[in-house]
């Protein structure tokens, strides 16, 4: 019996990217695609996505337009292609604080969102740095920061400190501290709902961008590669993968990362009338394929 359906939904992407961005030291390897995605996890009563994407508009358009984002889609759209509206999502999981993970928190006017406490704090510590250090903002737009200020005020932020089990039923949610960013969490969800799962998925986050990133380019002899984009210790994230890989029994291909351009030959999956693809990761006891 599984719990949840589990849907990767590609909004937007980057035609050619440099491989040295995603995969630490692979300089002068070209290019590959970058999809930009979010997961949306269906079951128990919820509709849970894990990060919301960004707007194209302010200074999330600027942010798009320097990395080279094309085809941004909104979520009306991107949702509308498996049955659900923006109102319709109850929870937002934000991994980390960068522009294209929680971007898009005023697109979700009924969720609560989910943040570590220590991604919120130490993003506002990095904003009042001197301009010098604003490298360290190369992917966070402040008005996201503020944005997430206010879903406290209005009582829609739950802020958390390290680990949390069972955030809902079989998905938990686990800090990386000082990895990509100060305080990313990745989601795993244990489909058949048991502690020790054997239906486990890692949904990454940022922590993982490629396969390279976990078999180090030979999967018959694997070893990690840190991301190519990080403000915090490059052996925390090595530690990460490594929990990650433990969490799902070795099998890598349960460790989901959003922007691997692979995954939709990976899973069951379709491309949209917009050139967007959906894949297809698990489904619910009994539900519908949405790609079939
Ligand atoms: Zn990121």
């Amino acid at each position: 019996m599984s719990k949840y359906s589990i849907h990767v939904l590609e909004y937007a992407f980057v035609e050619e990217f440099p491989l040295s961005g995603l995969v630490y030291g692979a300089h002068n390897q070209g290019t590959c695609k970058l999809p930009y995605g979010y997961v949306l996890i269906k079951g128990n009563g919820h509709n849970i996505l894990v990060d919301c994407g960004h707007d194209y508009a302010a200074y999330g358009k600027t942010l798009s337009d320097r990395f080279g984002v094309i085809n941004w889609r909104s979520p009306a759209d991107v949702l509308a292609e498996v049955d659900v509206t923006p109102a319709d999502i109850t929870d937002v999981i934000i991994t980390h604080a960068h522009f294209d993970h929680m971007g898009g928190i005023q697109f979700f006017p009924n969720a609560t969102f989910y943040i570590q406490e220590r991604e919120l704090s130490k993003w506002i510590q990095i904003m009042s740095l001197p301009r010098q250090f604003r490298w360290l903002m190369v992917a966070t737009d402040p008005a996201d920061i503020l944005r997430c200020v206010a879903l406290a005020e209005q009582g829609r932020l739950v802020s958390l400190s390290g680990d949390h089990e069972d955030l809902f039923p079989g998905v938990d949610v686990m800090l990386s501290k000082e990895s990509h960013t100060p305080g990313s969490q990745y989601v795993v969800v244990r489909n058949d709902g048991l502690r020790e799962s054997s239906d486990g998925y890692v949904l990454a986050g940022d922590l993982v961008y490629r396969d390279e990133n976990l078999t180090g380019g030979d999967p018959d002899d694997p070893h990690y590669i840190p991301v190519g984009l990080a403000t915090g210790s490059q052996t925390n994230i090595l530690m990460t993968m490594d929990r990650m890989v433990k969490a799902v029994g070795g099998d890598r291909k349960r460790v989901i990362a959003a922007h691997e351009e692979r995954l939709p030959g990976y899973y069951p999956s379709r491309i949209t009338d917009a050139g967007l693809s959906i894949v297809e990761i698990a489904l619910a006891t009994g539900e519908p394929s949405a790609v079939a």
